[in-house]
């Protein structure tokens, strides 16, 4: 926004490459994202911002298979796949009734505008979802595997404006992933900014009003100043903002090249039981081809938190040996990333007003919104349009 306005704009990122927790490697064929992650399309600031058509986003399915006790059982949504009304309603997680309390919360989602989301009271998901009127049978086996999956957390103490959000972006969107993999959001970003107006491996130490110096002693000008980091180091950078240790979700993936897909479909599937370490699993080749080679399937495994990865692969087979059977055997192990800054805590209330200015400097970032690719662009667009507006 602020190069197409005219501003001579220098992005210096630290890392060897742009899109900072939203990168793919390509390993031996496999597009492996860095932790599982999807795109909803219904995002409002990322469609303004982003040439979804470019993109060639890629739909999962909408709905879930859960599988508890050893079995499957298929959630859809109904409203978009009406031959799984009768199915969908007789699975035996959750009641009839809660099926129709998810009917009546996607009506109050799809009639609600973001704004009016925003403003509403705000606790945890877990005591909107009761107070709502939810089971305890639809929580724990529905909410806590899907929900935990997108917060990174099942107890679901994530403030219930987000799931509010997240729910509607769910009922008017799809989850997809674009066809060449998640960093082609960021590159897409990228390919519109000058030549040169990138630079790579430059990790910045120190910033000011009006400059910066890089790890290397580089000391730099600029009419404004832009801290797009994550809210740990912002708030080591940044004079003035609160130093208080942010809080972080931590999630684990696990990647498999398999010599088919357990599932045959582009779904989500869930750990519906109490235990174990798995909380979901998806075949991300089911929903996009170009995420395996030819003949291969990629199996991607996420488990919340940061467990000790001691003996974590064949505990994660163990479990999956039980959803899948004996074909589990047959996964070559591909990769595990470990990410423990995967997204800031996001407690009720507990979110600023979308940017902040601390000495003069400007703050973005996911951790001044909402813990999401769109919470980070919405606070992006917030402090490009306040430094076009007069700075
Ligand atoms: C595993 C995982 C799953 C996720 N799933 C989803 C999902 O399904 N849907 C969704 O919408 N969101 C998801 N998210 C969240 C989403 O990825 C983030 O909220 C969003 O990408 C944050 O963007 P950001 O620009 O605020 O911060 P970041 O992506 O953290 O970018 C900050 C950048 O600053 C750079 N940097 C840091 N320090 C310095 C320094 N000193 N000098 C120079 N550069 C520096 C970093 O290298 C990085 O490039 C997920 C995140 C993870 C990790």
């Amino acid at each position: 926004m602020l190069s197409r306005a005219g501003l001579k704009v220098l992005v210096l990122e630290g890392s060897d490459g742009v899109g900072g927790r939203v990168r793919t490697d390509e390993v031996d064929g496999f597009l492996l994202d860095r932790g599982f992650q999807v795109f909803l399309d219904a995002y409002p600031e990322a469609g303004r911002i982003l040439d979804l058509q470019a993109l060639d986003l890629r739909p999962f399915r909408p709905g879930a298979l859960v599988m508890r006790g050893g079995r499957r059982h298929r959630l859809m949504d109904v409203f978009r796949t009406p031959r799984h009304f009768l199915g969908t309603a007789l699975q035996p997680i959750g009641s009839v009734r809660d099926k129709l309390l998810v009917a009546k919360l996607r009506y109050r989602a799809r009639h609600s505008t973001v704004e009016e989301i925003a403003a509403r009271d705000d606790r945890s998901t877990e005591d909107f979802l009761r107070a709502f009127g939810f089971s305890e049978g639809m929580i724990d086996g529905f909410f806590r595997p899907f929900y935990g999956g997108i917060f990174l957390e099942r107890e679901l103490t994530t403030s219930s404006r987000m799931f509010e959000f997240t729910f509607k972006m769910f009922a008017e969107g799809s989850a997809t992933l674009p066809a060449e993999g998640m960093s082609a959001i960021p590159r897409q970003l990228a390919a519109r900014l000058p030549e040169g107006a990138i630079r790579l491996g430059t990790p910045v130490r120190a910033v000011d009003r009006n400059s910066i110096v890089t790890e290397d002693g580089e000391r730099l000008r600029a009419d404004f100043v832009v801290v797009a980091t994550d809210g740990s180091t912002a708030t080591s950078l940044v004079p003035g903002l609160p130093r208080k240790e942010m809080a972080w979700r931590s999630v684990t993936a696990l990647y498999f090249s398999a010599p088919k897909s357990p599932l045959g479909e582009a779904i989500i599937a869930l750990n519906g039981d109490t235990g174990g370490v798995v909380n979901n699993v998806c075949v991300l080749s089911d929903v996009t081809p170009a995420y395996a080679p030819a003949g291969r399937a990629l199996v991607s495994v996420s488990v919340l938190g940061d467990p000790d990865p001691d003996g974590l692969e064949e505990r994660v087979r163990a479990e999956l040996a039980d959803w899948f059977g004996g074909e589990v055997a047959r996964w070559e192990w591909l990769r595990t990333d470990r990410i423990p800054r995967a997204l800031p805590v996001s407690n009720p209330s507990g979110k600023t007003d979308g940017y902040q200015v601390s000495e003069g400097i400007y703050v973005c970032g996911d951790h001044c919104s909402s813990a999401s690719i769109e919470g980070a662009l919405v606070s992006g667009t917030r402090v490009a349009n306040a430094i076009l507006e007069g700075g």
